[in-house]
């Protein structure tokens, strides 16, 4: 029997009232859109797409920071409570968010040290030496050194202050990080220093996490599973292997041609999109990539094609992969 996941969100909707144009009219943008994924314990989901995708907007949702408008999230078999919540303060414990700007995330009038040991302080949780033994410890965890603790952010490499907001994220031991374009602000190769760092502590403290990045490469180094997201829906989900090696869905097909990924084998041909990204508040009726798809069919305009499975573990969101997998079951 497969273990009940860790987190579980059905029919997340996320809606923001905009202004937009000269005269500033108020548009609804629907940010996230009927969005289902579940994630295990010691699980890494990979949620990969295009600056706008709606990625950052489920970081936030799933991570508990804002309300979806509707559908609904459970953390651990329960149901993740609204924020001021007297269980949430309890679960704010057990899930930490880590965000691409280390120095914004950090108080620059702070030291490190007294920063990490804030949750510590804000939970109760142990005495003043054990707390300071337990930052000291951490530091230790995220490969920085134990008087790094006594400097201030603006004192510390951008590699450093990202190491030490993992310090902070990971001070209450959680079971679940989402951690929203975490090396995007860093250099090239401090950026594998991050990457194999978070890969090493997730492994040594059997916790999930929810990585989001615009950037391939890096989501498929430290994914056990990739979901790519278009215009607020998932449109494909599965092994980072396979959907790398055999995108599925014509979405993917393209983000993953534009991008050299050593494996990526079976479709070497660039496919260029047509069109630029639609306005999310002007979102197109049916599958929201037809406008841009070079294998749209009639229903695409008409249809939203639901995330369906596609064998060996993926599921994909198009009206052309359903209709290939009909057929093959015809044939069967
Ligand atoms: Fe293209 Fe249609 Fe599939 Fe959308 S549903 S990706 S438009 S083929």
């Amino acid at each position: 029997m497969m273990a009940a996941p860790l987190l579980r969100a059905e029919g997340l909707v996320r809606r923001y009232r905009l202004r937009q144009g000269v005269f500033r009219h108020p548009v609804t943008v629907k940010a996230v859109d009927s969005l289902s994924l579940s994630v295990a314990r010691g699980e890494t989901l990979g949620i990969v797409g295009e600056s706008g995708c709606g990625k950052s907007t489920t970081g936030r949702l799933l991570a508990g920071l804002e309300p979806p408008d509707s559908g609904t999230i459970s953390f651990g078999g329960e149901p993740l409570p609204a924020a001021g919540h007297a269980r949430w303060r309890r679960l704010r414990t057990r899930i930490q968010m880590v965000f691409q700007d280390p120095l914004g995330a950090l108080d620059r009038r702070l030291t490190i040290g007294e920063q990490i040991a804030e949750p510590l302080e804000i939970h109760r949780l142990g005495s003043k030496s054990e707390r300071a033994d337990r930052v000291k410890t951490l530091l230790v965890d995220v490969g920085l050194r134990p008087d790094h603790g006594a400097r201030y952010p603006h004192e510390l490499s951008g590699g450093q202050r990202q190491r030490a907001v993992l310090a902070r994220a990971l001070a209450t031991d959680p079971d679940l990080i989402v951690c929203d374009e975490p090396v995007s602000a860093l250099d090239v190769s401090i950026q594998a220093q991050v990457i194999n760092l978070l890969a090493d502590l997730k492994e040594q403290r059997r916790m999930a996490m929810i990585f989001i990045s615009h950037d391939l490469r890096v989501v498929r180094q430290i994914s056990d599973r990739i979901a790519v997201m278009y215009l607020g829906v998932i449109v494909e989900e599965g092994d980072p292997n396979l959907v790398l090696r055999d995108p599925l869905h014509p979405y993917s097909q393209a983000l993953i041609s534009a991008v050299p990924t050593p494996g990526a084998g079976r479709r070497r041909d660039r496919t260029v999109l047509q069109g630029d990204p639609p306005n999310p508040a002007a979102r197109p009726r049916g599958c929201a990539f037809h406008p841009r798809c070079p294998a749209a069919l009639p229903v695409c305009a008409q249809l939203a094609p639901e995330l369906t499975s596609a064998g060996e573990g993926r599921r994909v969101a198009c009206h052309l992969v359903e209709a290939a997998g009909e057929g093959r079951k015809e044939t069967v």
